[in-house]
């Protein structure tokens, strides 16, 4: 096995995400930079490209790449953008979003998977992303308004925190729906109003929190 797996990541990149139809060259080619297997516990990372989930402990999973693909894809990242991730699990969707934008502020509700995600990231080499423990259904005012905003855990509804922290022009991407089966949403924040749009059906871990789905 090669020791950086490019040659791995290279082929799920192109039998995975272009053979479905993700098109944005910055997103094909995070997917082709970042070592997804430095974000996968020890005892799968044989299995880091493959086209599933995967268990990070904690009842919790690191997305399927399309999924990450797609969802980054959605979310339009611009260079220099300012993202705010709810939802940080491994790391690994925030260290995509790391290598096209400008900061990436992710939060997660469980401790140990926020140690973790920050040992992945410091090893991946990723430095501009800041991983905080709280309910991320919240937001995270302190470094906001945010260019895009991404849940990657199921959510009944869009968190009104969250709408209010997304700048002018701001995209917001997430699961919507119930703790089974979810839609994904993308609400674009136009001088007239919300732009809401609805793209596939996907099902998510849930978002647990004051304005996701209580414990
Ligand atoms: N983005 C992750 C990755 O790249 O590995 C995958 C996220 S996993 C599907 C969902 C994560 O959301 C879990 O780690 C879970 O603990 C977290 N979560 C659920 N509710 C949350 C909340 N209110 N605030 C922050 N994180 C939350």
């Amino acid at each position: 096995m090669n020791k950086d797996r490019a040659d791995e990541r290279a082929m799920m990149v192109q039998s995975q995400i272009q053979s479905r139809g993700v098109k944005d060259l910055r997103v094909l080619r995070a997917l082709e930079i970042v070592p997804r297997h430095l974000f996968v516990p020890e005892e799968f990372t044989r299995d880091a490209y493959c086209d599933h989930p995967i268990p990070i402990g904690h009842d919790q999973t690191i997305s399927q790449p399309y999924i990450v693909a797609i969802m980054t894809e959605l979310l339009v990242p611009q260079e220099g953008d300012n993202i705010l991730e709810i939802g940080t699990g491994s790391g690994y969707q925030a260290a995509i979003l790391a290598t096209i934008c400008g900061r990436v502020v992710s939060i997660e509700r469980i401790p140990a998977l926020a140690d973790a995600a920050r040992v992945s990231l410091q090893r991946a080499g990723v430095k501009n992303v800041s991983v905080f423990v709280a309910d991320g259904t919240l937001g995270w005012p302190e470094m906001a308004p945010y260019d895009g905003i991404i849940i990657t855990a199921a959510t009944p509804s869009i968190p009104s925190p969250l709408i209010e922290q997304l700048a002018p022009g701001g995209r917001l991407v997430a699961p919507v729906g119930t703790t089974q089966i979810q839609e994904l949403v993308r609400l674009t924040k136009n001088p007239e109003g919300i732009l809401k749009e609805r793209f596939d059906g996907v099902r998510f871990v849930p978002l647990i929190g004051k304005y996701g789905w209580r414990m």
